[in-house]
């Protein structure tokens, strides 16, 4: 339980990976503010985590919306004292079609969610962890944050974003004592890929050397490592939870 005493945040906790990162930091002894759009699955989750013993609270947040983030953290320093770790995971993919096909809308979108509202996130919670002298961020990217794919450009680049932001961050705040990181997940089983064939699970299956795709908790682990203060010495890296997907 070494993470009892400290606040965290997870966007995009409503479901999927957020939905265990949030599950697993609690039952670290994490104080955990779910923030998401879906209000009804959020609060879901809030219950279960109280009903396994934790102490959650659900915010709703737009990530898109940067004068969202300022309110929500606004709201944690009021009610909790400050914030102590912020797990920036919202994302959504966006359009399968070749860059020439892909819609502005969509690209926005995509850029919106992904990237933006991850700075717009880091830039209300990095003066929060000044004031509390420290604190550790964990964005989460993607194996494709590190190489490129096809049919998906526009969230390639965010991730690709994403990762450039997470490595500036560590270099301008580590004297501050605020870590950040990334973890960059491979193909995982959340509603990600509720529209996936069954052809197109078997061949993602076989993209990874350990011949599966990954599950939620995989991935909650690895977070829980860097946001807690076992992690100290790590601050700018990425981190691979790929099933060997990049080893290739
Ligand atoms: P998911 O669709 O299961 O869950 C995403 C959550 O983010 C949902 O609760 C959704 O409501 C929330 N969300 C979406 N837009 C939001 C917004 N504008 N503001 C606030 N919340 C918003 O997806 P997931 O698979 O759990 O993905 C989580 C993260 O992991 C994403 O950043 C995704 O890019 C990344 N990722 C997923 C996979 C995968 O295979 N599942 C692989 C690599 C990276």
């Amino acid at each position: 339980m070494s993470l009892t005493g400290k606040t965290a945040l997870v966007t995009g906790g409503a479901r999927g990976i957020g939905r265990a990162i949030a599950t697993r930091l609690a039952a670290g002894g994490a104080r955990v503010i779910v923030c998401d759009m879906q209000t009804d699955d959020g609060s879901l989750v809030v219950d279960d985590i109280r009903k396994a013993g934790g102490d959650a609270h659900f915010l709703r947040l737009d990530v898109s919306d940067p004068d969202a983030h300022v309110s929500v953290i606004d709201q944690i320093e009021k009610r909790w004292g400050g914030l102590d770790i912020a797990c920036n995971n919202a994302g959504i993919t966006g359009e399968f079609k070749l860059t020439a096909d892909q819609t502005i809308d969509s690209w926005r979108r995509v850029i919106d969610v992904n990237l933006s509202g991850m700075f717009y996130g880091v830039r209300a919670q990095i003066p929060a962890m000044l004031r509390r002298k420290g604190g550790s961020i964990v964005n989460t990217a993607s194996a494709l944050g590190l190489v490129g794919r096809r049919d998906i450009s526009p969230y390639v680049a965010a991730k690709h974003g994403v990762i450039g932001l997470t490595k500036s961050i560590a270099l301008e705040y580590g004297v501050h004592n605020i870590r950040c990181n990334a973890v960059a997940p491979a193909v995982i089983k959340t509603d990600f890929l509720n529209t996936a064939s069954e052809e197109r699970l078997v061949e993602a299956a076989q993209q990874h050397a350990l011949g599966r795709i990954g599950n939620v908790h995989e991935v909650a682990e690895v977070v829980a490592f860097l946001a807690d203060d076992a992690a100290s010495f790590l601050t700018g890296s990425v981190y691979p939870v790929d099933g060997g997907y990049l080893a290739a």
